[in-house]
């Protein structure tokens, strides 16, 4: 990536040759140990380059050293990782954090790269959808951030040519179940770190927090993530590279590249059953019994549309006031929801297709909440075989979220009248429909596809089968 971690794995390098020879055989060991499935969430197989920056361990003094001993993968030992993200340095990293978690208090220190985007540079905060979270500290470039915070959107005041955003915050878990909670056997931490607000035509699109549907929308990062947190939790995200425990305390560090949200997951305990499909590893966290429904999914999706391009998708039992739901690599199932086959297949189906779309191809879950849900709910019913959605009309179109009043009115326009739209189509369309979903992944992977894009997609391609 950027020339600041080649310098730091040069430094990694050197000390490595200056020190001792044991030293230098860990750099052997390390480079040979780590392979493609103990490392990150990267498409390509990780190169040496890339490894040796992941056992770079920069101490309190901003130096590289090399630790005794380093763990790959879900490995632990006795090192402990001393990093932390610093206001003054830059970093190649879209997104690089530092997570504290004591109890139900979050604590992040994020530095976040922005764009050049002319004087109204907009940082997204999804946490405040779910929990208070109060900023602590703010520093653009270096200096005293000058801000505005209205609701999850800070606009960042005189951001003239992009550069580092430097945030402080502090997140309140909940103890109820939800997607930001806390109980003393797991934590759930998703949809929580800034990121850079997305752009359309120039300019930032707003948000703001709502109680229906998933009012969250991003673009593409790359992360690099140091979680801290008490040891007898295990913590599970994309791209675990490190795990470290001294003390009382366990540090895990994670790297991962082509997310929109980077959700983790923390339990004591949990019974964890991984099935390799291709070159992903579906790791279910007490969810075993979905495991054929996720590799069969995940299957029939890479098929009709494209293939799941990441290293790991993470199948969660979770509480939470939901049946399901999607973020980057990761579903949601609730554990209410695994008693009944049936329901639960459809569940995993809908979640994973989100992998597609909402993951892989974005959209604008804010503004356009039927593109992906309609489509997704669609494509679930083809796949396991239910009887095709009727077609009531576009209710839904130019619905943003705040348009809808109640979950039920949401339910039957963005999800069902949607799907009907979607199925007409592919009735209409024949085998276009899925060529057409094909081009789609193609030309709009880790884009997003706004419902006008979609319309020039459907012009193109009716009247072909
Ligand atoms: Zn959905």
């Amino acid at each position: 990536m950027g020339s600041n971690r080649r310098k730091k794995t040069l430094t990694i390098l050197l000390a490595a040759i200056l020190g001792e020879c044991a030293a230098l055989l860990l750099v052997v060991f390390v480079l040979t140990s780590f392979g493609p499935a103990g490392s990150g969430n990267y498409p390509v197989a990780a190169g040496p380059l890339h490894i040796e920056e992941n056992g770079g361990i920069l101490s309190g003094d901003g130096e590289y050293n090399l630790p005794e001993t380093i763990s790959g993968g879900r490995e632990t030992n006795n090192e402990t990782v001393d990093e932390t993200v610093r206001a003054s340095e830059n970093s190649a990293w879209d997104i690089d954090a530092t997570i504290e978690l004591v109890k139900n208090r979050v604590s992040v220190r994020e530095k976040i790269r922005l764009e050049a985007e002319g004087a109204n540079a907009v940082v997204y905060l999804p946490s405040a959808n779910k929990a208070d979270t109060v900023i602590k500290k703010m520093l653009y470039n270096g200096k005293t951030a000058v801000y505005d915070r209205k609701d999850t959107d800070i606009h960042i005041m005189d951001a003239e040519n992009g550069g580092y955003l430097y945030i402080e915050y502090e997140i309140l878990l909940s103890d109820k179940p939800e997607i930001l909670s806390y109980t003393s056997d797991s934590v759930l931490l998703t949809n929580f770190l800034a990121v850079p607000a997305v752009y359309k035509n120039n300019a930032p699109l707003p948000s703001y927090s709502y109680s229906l549907g998933d009012p969250y929308r991003y673009g593409i990062y790359s992360y690099r993530v140091l979680l801290k947190a008490p040891k007898e939790f295990t913590a599970y995200a994309p791209g675990k590279i490190l795990e470290t425990v001294k003390g009382s305390e366990k540090n895990t560090v994670f790297e991962a590249e082509n997310l929109r949200d980077f959700p983790v997951v923390l339990f004591k305990n949990a019974k964890v059953v991984t099935v390799k499909y291709g070159n992903t590893d579906i790791i279910h966290i007490n969810a075993e019994p979905a495991k054929n429904y996720s590799v069969s999914a995940v299957k029939q999706a890479s098929g009709l549309i494209g293939p799941y391009p990441f290293r790991e998708l993470f199948v969660v039992a979770a509480d939470f006031p939901l049946r399901g739901m999607e973020f980057s690599n990761m579903i949601f199932i609730s554990r209410d929801c695994f008693n009944d086959p049936s329901t639960l297949k459809r569940l995993v189906y809908h979640e994973i297709l989100h992998q597609w779309f909402y993951g892989i191809i974005g959209t604008d879950q804010i503004n356009e909440p039927f593109m992906d849900e309609g489509l997704v709910t669609y494509l679930t019913s083809y796949l396991c075989g239910d009887r095709t959605p009727s077609y009531y009309g576009k209710s839904f179109i130019n619905k943003s979220l705040k348009d809808y009043s109640s979950r039920a009115e949401y339910n039957q326009s963005a999800y069902a009248d949607a799907a009907g739209y979607f199925a007409q189509l592919h009735g209409k369309m024949g085998n276009a429909f899925f060529s057409m979903l094909k081009k789609i992944y193609n030309e709009k992977q880790y884009k997003i596809l706004y419902f006008e894009d979609f319309e020039r997609y459907l012009e193109e391609f009716s009247g072909r089968n």
